[in-house]
């Protein structure tokens, strides 16, 4: 039976990634980090039915002693490094935590790693975000960065000094550059599930209007469960190495609202307005990835279309709201 220690196991990507290493045999650790509202924090893996089959652990990514105890209790086989101030809006608003924990956090889970269970294999949670201003389309592994945002320039630090880590001491770390991924476990604050959210609130009578920011924006939005599987894929393989995970099809805000509205037979055109104070300091206007790499040697590819996630996004929150 092979062991697999989760940071962010608390997270969307944390509680999607349990359930599929369950269901593969994996023993699963997580890393919990201490709450007052720790009750509440659960709430993912509870959704999915899992919660009583991981094993949790006291840590926290800015913690150096905590992740040594929590590397040295679960000897996994295998280190997801998901934890993150993950929130690109929040970023400038608390940009010294993000830096602690999303940039320097990786440095200590990795030193951790090294010191604690040097042979395991290393995921870290890399983003499409450190493309930023992008310098050509679609992006892949040999594009320029330009992050955008505190986040970015954090998610950029944890993507090198994993690099660095690879080859200093030859660890087998592996970056994937994931693009935007999704699903009814997304973060009420990210565009997507705001706006399923606020899809299902309108049609249930709960509220009339939807105020949005940068609609011109463009992402290219997967499914979360496609993605945690990427991540399962790259620790699979001898050699490790860096990964754009995408489905490569870019929308704008704007679509994908129209998307979630007629999910529900609405026209969105009487609902969205349009706020100001919602917009960025600094956007990253469109992504697109080029997962090529990915398929090719992974034998990686997305299942779930944008049509398909929004709809069962949609559905979940009316589900959830009506309960
Ligand atoms: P998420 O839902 O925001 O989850 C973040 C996780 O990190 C939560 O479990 C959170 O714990 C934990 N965390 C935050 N601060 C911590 C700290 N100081 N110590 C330990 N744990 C801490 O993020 P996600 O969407 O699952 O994404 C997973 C990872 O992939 C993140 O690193 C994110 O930046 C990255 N990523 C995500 C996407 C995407 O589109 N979803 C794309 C590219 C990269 P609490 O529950 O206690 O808050
Ligand atoms: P990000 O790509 O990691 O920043 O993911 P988000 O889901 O937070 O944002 C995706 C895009 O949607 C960004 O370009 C935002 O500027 C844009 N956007 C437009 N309106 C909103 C909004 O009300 N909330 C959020 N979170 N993003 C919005």
């Amino acid at each position: 039976m092979k062991t697999a220690l989760i940071t962010g196991i608390t997270g969307q990507d944390g509680a999607y990634l349990s359930r599929l290493l369950l269901d593969k045999g994996y023993k699963v650790y997580g890393l919990l980090r201490r709450s007052a509202s720790s009750d509440i924090i659960g709430e993912r893996l509870r959704y999915l039915g899992i919660a009583d089959r991981v094993q949790l652990i006291g840590g926290n990514l800015v913690d150096m002693p905590s992740l040594l105890d929590a590397v040295a209790e679960a000897m996994p086989d295998e280190v997801y490094n998901l934890g993150a101030q993950s929130f690109v809006k929040s970023s400038w608003q608390q940009p010294r935590v993000t830096t602690d924990v999303t940039a320097v956090g990786v440095l200590n889970m990795l030193e951790a790693v090294r010191r604690a269970a040097p042979r395991a294999r290393f995921y870290q949670a890399s983003s499409s975000e450190m493309f930023g201003q992008v310098a050509c389309s679609p992006q892949n592994e040999r594009t320029p960065f330009y992050p955008r945002s505190p986040y970015a320039v954090a998610k950029l630090y944890g993507h090198w000094i994993t690099v660095n880590y690879r080859e200093s001491f030859g660890m087998h770390a592996s970056s994937g550059i994931l693009f935007n991924h999704e699903g009814p476990l997304r973060g009420i604050e990210f565009v997507t599930r705001k706006v399923t959210d606020g899809v299902a609130r309108i049609k249930l009578g709960m509220q009339t209007e939807l105020r949005m920011g940068n609609m011109d924006a463009k992402r290219d939005w997967g499914h979360a469960q496609d993605y945690v599987r990427a991540m399962w894929m790259m620790l699979q393989r001898d050699e490790p190495g860096d990964f754009v995970i995408a489905t490569g099809r870019s929308v704008s805000v704007r679509d994908m609202v129209q998307m979630a509205f007629e999910c529900v037979q609405l026209d969105w055109r009487r609902h969205v307005v349009d706020d100001p104070g919602l917009r960025r300091p600094a956007e990253v206007h469109e992504l697109c990835g080029d997962a090529g790499r990915a398929r090719d040697i992974l034998g990686w590819e997305p299942e779930i279309t944008l049509e398909r996630m929004i709809a069962e996004m949609v559905e979940a929150d009316l589900a959830r709201l009506r309960r």
